[in-house]
């Protein structure tokens, strides 16, 4: 990390004009390296060679662009991409490129990180056995995307500033957690001068923070709130996730029907199939009564295993039956089609120390 920089990464126009003229220079610059910043990803002044040569220099003395740079990478047998991202203080994060359609039209849905590591310790996740390091700034979050994007042009090579139309917030860590930084990240993404990725196409992910979910509702966005359920009873859920311990179902249940109240939007259940743990008929039952009056979409996940962790994938039988119960009971349900799970890019299997697992 260089010290006593700007960072200029996140600025919005209006706020890169004032620093412009903070440094004696003319507004108008501003607009070009915003330009090269978001349409671009160039994060080296040198490279911005509409630039006057001096100012290009006195910007390097002065500023930084830090987009995070891929490391490394790997690519599933499904299109589905891992890249391992380095922040500026060498701390590593993870995020997945999963494509939407297929030939030149093809999008790519991005699943972001909003932390390094996650403090919530879900039994069954490898991000929470690698514990917890610290929040994302809301411009980390940013650049991970413009890395990202940059990386996968050029092995595309692609030239394509819509590669990537939905974004996820479904990455290593708890989003709302990191409530504020998340936020800014999103208008950010979302701002017609920056990535302008619509509302609809970005989803918040939780782990079940009630007290967020409630700020979120009054925030006025048009995004997709998904919460990781889990477990319908509050033994097992403690135990599964360990963040029901301070809001138990009842509690992040009152928090949903604040947020569907305010919002008027329908909230995405996700339910990680874990053999022989959540999938009995019991189980089944406890999610219609608890789900059925929300008016809820429920995605299973069948589980995507973890070297050190015990837990296992049902099989399809098993997948089928669980699937059936729900259907039966009135739950609109669906069985979440499997993305990268053999780079373990999948739910639940990031890990930013796996380097083993990539190969340049
Ligand atoms: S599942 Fe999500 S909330 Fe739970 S430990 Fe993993 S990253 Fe954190």
């Amino acid at each position: 990390m260089v010290p006593n920089k700007d960072e200029l990464l996140g600025k919005d126009i209006e706020e890169l004009e004032s620093y412009m003229i903070s440094i004696g220079e003319a507004a108008f610059r501003a607009r070009q390296i915003f330009k090269w910043i978001y349409s671009k990803e160039v994060n080296s002044f040198y490279d911005m060679s509409d630039l006057p040569r001096e100012l290009r220099k006195k910007l390097d003395t002065m500023a930084q662009i830090s987009i995070p740079r891929v490391l490394k990478q790997r690519v599933s047998q499904d299109g589905t991409r891992k890249y391992l991202l380095e922040l500026r203080d060498k701390k590593r994060i993870e995020s997945v490129l999963i494509p939407q359609g297929s030939g030149k039209n093809s999008r790519y849905t991005i699943c972001v990180s909003t932390q390094v590591g996650c403090p919530i310790g879900c039994s069954f996740c490898a991000t929470g056995q690698a514990g917890f390091q610290r929040n994302l700034d809301y411009f980390e979050i940013v650049g991970q995307v413009l890395g990202s994007r940059r990386e996968l042009k050029r092995k595309l090579k692609s030239n394509e500033e819509n590669l990537i139309s939905n974004v996820v917030y479904m990455g290593m860590g708890e989003p709302l957690l990191n409530y504020n930084e998340m936020i800014k990240s999103i208008y950010m993404l979302n701002h017609p001068k920056g990535l302008g990725i619509g509302q609809r196409h970005i989803t918040v992910s939780t782990a079940g923070e009630a007290s967020g979910i409630k700020r979120l509702a009054d925030e006025g966005m048009q995004i997709t709130l998904a919460v990781s359920l889990h477990a319908c009873d509050d033994t097992l859920r403690n135990h599964l996730v360990p963040l029901n311990r301070k809001y138990p179902l009842s509690a992040l249940r009152d928090a949903i029907e604040y947020y569907i109240s305010v919002t008027n939007r329908r909230v995405t259940f996700e339910y990680v199939l874990l053999d022989e743990v959540n999938m009995s008929k019991r189980d089944a039952r406890n999610m219609i009564r608890l789900l059925k009056p929300l008016l809820a979409n429920v995605n299973l996940i069948p589980y995507n295993e973890v070297d050190g962790l015990d837990y296992t994938k049902p099989s399809p039988p098993r997948i089928q039956q669980f699937f059936a119960w729900l259907a039966e009971g009135g739950l609109n349900v669906t069985l979440r089609e499997e993305k990268g799970s053999d780079i373990m890019a999948a739910c639940g299997q990031l890990k930013a120390g796996y380097s083993k697992m990539y190969r340049n």
